[in-house]
């Protein structure tokens, strides 16, 4: 049945920060006395970039413009550079602060997806989608790209960047999943504050840092709520789940956002139990404004309140009643401020409720500095894509770049080695990018769409040449140069929202020649380095066994260099960079594992969240991803090992050694190793941190996963064990077949 009926008793209590000091309010109090319905009306409706002219503000004074996925300032529907960007947002604000009788100059605020750096605009610098920063678990590089977004966003004329993205995504298969940064709403939390605080500046009441003014724009966290919790992974879904998991999974990012001062929050197209988040009072009003006290202004989803029952777009008093203050209203914004104006002139929409919503945007508004007319950075063109920009989304697109498997260590390769580069994606910066980027699908195989940008390919060669190397370019690996290896990099090609939901996560490449290129060249010999391009895990199990190394890549934006200096070492073969990326999504061991997080019982991924290997051998997962199961890689065999595992969970016992399997052969350690099924492996414990001889040897045959249970001794009371404490282990691992296998920790 349909519920969707929250209790905001139930959900963490904090106060918000205040957005704006008395003073202001004052101002505002001034300002609603003086405007007009219509004004007030207008101020709550955004029209989409390409359906308004300026001309329009005179008998239409909308509150704000969209610069959506598809949108295109007037006159370059290639979106070239700047300027144009710039042009039609100063001739449509010249109206809207137009002195004129009956008429209050407000500024309009202009909206736009810059959701990977200012993503929309010809020039920009493209920064990881948030699925790669997630795997960069580093919040401060979260808050750098914040600021310099902010920077781009603003130097086009533009206000608020929709992001970011607090979607806790729990079924890869949704089109959505890159936007996430996390199935761990761990990472979303740490994450949310550092992002806003980046696009926004620190927050403080008294000193306002969160002004165009200072190449700061608003954020948006979006999409409240539930966005990541579909059945099926389905866009716009439903998402089933109890109020307790939607307090803890997927409204995690939220607190935190709105602790650092963000401005707007964007509703979700999804509903919860069966009720449309954009008629859902009870928790837009009920808890985001009433409970935690937030008071900046909330905008629906394009045209998200169409979609409400007895909605349309152009009529939709339900979901101002339930607290959506501005409607994206992409093109029926004229039918809509008609039928608003009737609606509050007939009591349908309660003045109050009017007045509230138009409050909280005019906040926003004077918060933004957008009563004052300096934009120092409006217009400079050359800070798109400037170098500081592009270094630190190189950085960024290094740190997301998680190495799954290394077979013989052959990466890195050597600085001056001779190496091709092959694969549909080799050389394509829109592939790289993925949607949202120039386009709502983004776009492919166009470099010259991405001035500023460098292919993977590009990278590879600039680095090599640099070192006496050489790069031969050839997509389908038919080029017969002789070279030391072949990069060879591969995916999905872009997409974005319900476009890009699928049914399986089987990799599906669209003419099903990359397992035959990757075959086709390690039959010559070449050893093989996948570099995989993609939105989300997939399954892809030929393709990592045809490969002697595999890099899950995400989409990397426009910095392909950063693949070059991850993969690429010195003359010598040291590593230039090492390996920092940890998987922020379990890799599924096959294609039905849709939905696979660490809070499933029987979780069993080919890889774990937090999984990653790097050169120093010393990978371990992320320390704060690693609940309830932490691993470690390279294990010798035969040889005596010693690590110290972290309580990350209450009275653990008892604690599990597991070897972790598919049935499948699967690529596992450093060194690439596989143990395959059937083959005799045993473990036992040397001494654990007090527990000797509480555990049992353990035979394990390959087949499935199999445990040691070490179930408490003596001299080490489990119940003690708390958060953070430490627990030496000393094991061995004999008769194992050669190689290196995987060993976890973790609650039984
Ligand atoms: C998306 C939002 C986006 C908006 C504006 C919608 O379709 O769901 O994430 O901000 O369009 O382009």
């Amino acid at each position: 049945g349909k519920t969707g009926i929250a209790n905001p008793a139930r959900w963490p209590a904090f106060a918000a920060p205040k957005l704006a000091d008395a003073a202001t309010e004052d101002r505002i109090t001034v300002l609603l006395s003086r405007m007009s319905v219509e004004q007030k009306v207008g101020q709550m409706i955004q029209a989409d970039l390409p359906s308004i002219k300026p001309s329009d503000l005179r008998e239409y004074p909308l509150g704000s413009v969209l610069a959506g996925g598809d949108s295109a300032p007037f006159g370059a529907p290639d979106r070239s550079a700047v300027g144009p960007w710039v042009e039609t947002a100063r001739a449509l604000r010249a109206v809207a602060l137009e002195q004129r009788p009956g008429h209050e100059p407000i500024p309009l605020i202009f909206g736009i997806d810059a959701v990977h750096g200012n993503s929309n605009v010809v020039g920009a610098t493209l920064f990881p989608h948030n699925i790669g920063l997630g795997a960069a678990n580093d919040p401060d590089l979260i808050r750098r790209i914040g600021a310099a977004t902010a920077v781009e966003t603003a130097a086009a004329g533009m206000d608020w960047a929709f992001a970011p993205t607090l979607a806790v995504p729990r079924d890869d298969r949704w089109g959505r999943t890159y936007e996430g940064y996390s199935e761990d709403p761990d990472l979303v939390r740490r994450y949310a504050g550092a992002m806003v605080e980046g696009l926004q500046g620190v927050y403080s009441l008294g000193n306002n840092d969160s002004a165009v003014q200072k190449g700061r724009v608003a954020a948006s966290a979006k999409h409240f709520l539930g966005d990541g919790g579909t059945t099926g992974g389905i866009d716009q879904g439903d998402t089933v789940v109890s109020e307790d998991e939607l307090v803890r999974i997927h409204a995690a990012g939220y607190p935190p956002a709105i602790q650092a001062g963000a401005m707007t929050v964007m509703v979700s197209f999804s509903s919860w139990q069966g009720v449309k988040m954009h008629g859902n009072g009870t928790l837009l009003q009920g808890v985001l404004k009433d409970r935690w006290g937030f008071d900046g202004f909330v905008i629906s989803d394009w045209n998200g309140h169409a979609q409400v029952p007895g909605c349309k777009e152009d009529d939709c008093v339900a979901a101002v009643l339930a607290g959506i203050d501005m409607l994206m209203t992409p093109y029926d914004w004229k039918a809509l401020f008609k039928t608003m104006v009737a609606q509050v002139k007939a009591g349908t929409i309660p003045t109050a409720r009017l007045d509230d919503a138009v409050r909280r945007i005019l906040r926003v508004k004077f918060r933004l500095g957008l009563f004052e007319a300096a934009r120092p950075l409006e217009g400079r063109a050359e800070l798109l894509g400037n170098a500081d920009h592009r270094a630190l989304a190189r950085e960024a697109a290094a740190k997301s770049l998680v190495l799954l498997k290394n077979q013989g260590n052959v990466l890195p390769l050597k600085g001056n080695a001779r190496v091709m580069v092959a694969g549909s994606g080799a050389d394509d910066i829109g592939r790289q990018s993925g949607g949202w980027s120039l386009s709502w699908q983004g776009t492919g195989n166009k470099n010259s769409d991405f001035p500023n940008g460098q292919s993977i390919f590009a990278g590879v060669q600039e680095t090599l040449a640099a070192q006496g190397g050489a790069a031969v370019l050839s997509v389908d690996g038919s080029a017969q140069d002789k070279v030391d290896a072949a990069i060879v990099v591969f995916g999905e090609t872009p997409y974005a929202e319900g476009q890009g939901d699928i049914p399986t996560l089987e990799y599906q490449p669209g003419d099903k020649s990359d397992l035959a290129l990757l075959k086709k060249l390690r039959a010559r010999g070449i050893p093989v380095v996948a570099v995989f391009l993609s939105g989300r895990p997939l399954w892809v199990n030929p393709e990592i066994n045809a490969s002697d190394a595999f890099v899950a890549a995400w989409l990397p934006g426009s910095e392909g260099g950063a693949v070059a200096d991850v993969l690429i070492g010195d003359k010598d073969g040291k590593p230039r960079r090492d390996f920092q990326g940890r998987l922020s999504f379990s890799w599924p061991n096959n294609a039905a594992q849709a939905v696979l997080n660490k809070d499933q019982p029987g979780y069993a991924p080919l890889f774990p969240l937090g999984y990653g290997l790097d050169y120093a051998g010393t990978s371990k997962p992320v320390a704060a991803l690693a609940r309830p199961l932490s691993e470690q890689s390279g294990v010798s065999p035969a040889a005596a090992n010693t690590d110290t595992w972290f309580v990350r969970g209450r009275n653990p016992a008892p604690w599990t050694f597991a070897l972790r399997h598919g049935a499948v052969q699967v690529p596992v350690g450093n060194d690439g190793s596989i143990v395959t099924a059937g083959e005799a492996l045993s473990l036992r414990p040397v001494d654990a941190g007090g527990l000797q001889g509480a555990g049992r040897a353990l035979s394990w045959t390959g087949k499935g996963d199999a445990a040691l249970i070490v179930t408490g001794g003596p001299a080490l009371n489990l119940d003690r064990l708390s958060l953070g404490n430490a627990l030496l282990i000393d094991y061995r691992v004999d008769q194992a077949p050669a190689g290196i296998v995987r060993v976890a920790i973790g609650q039984g």
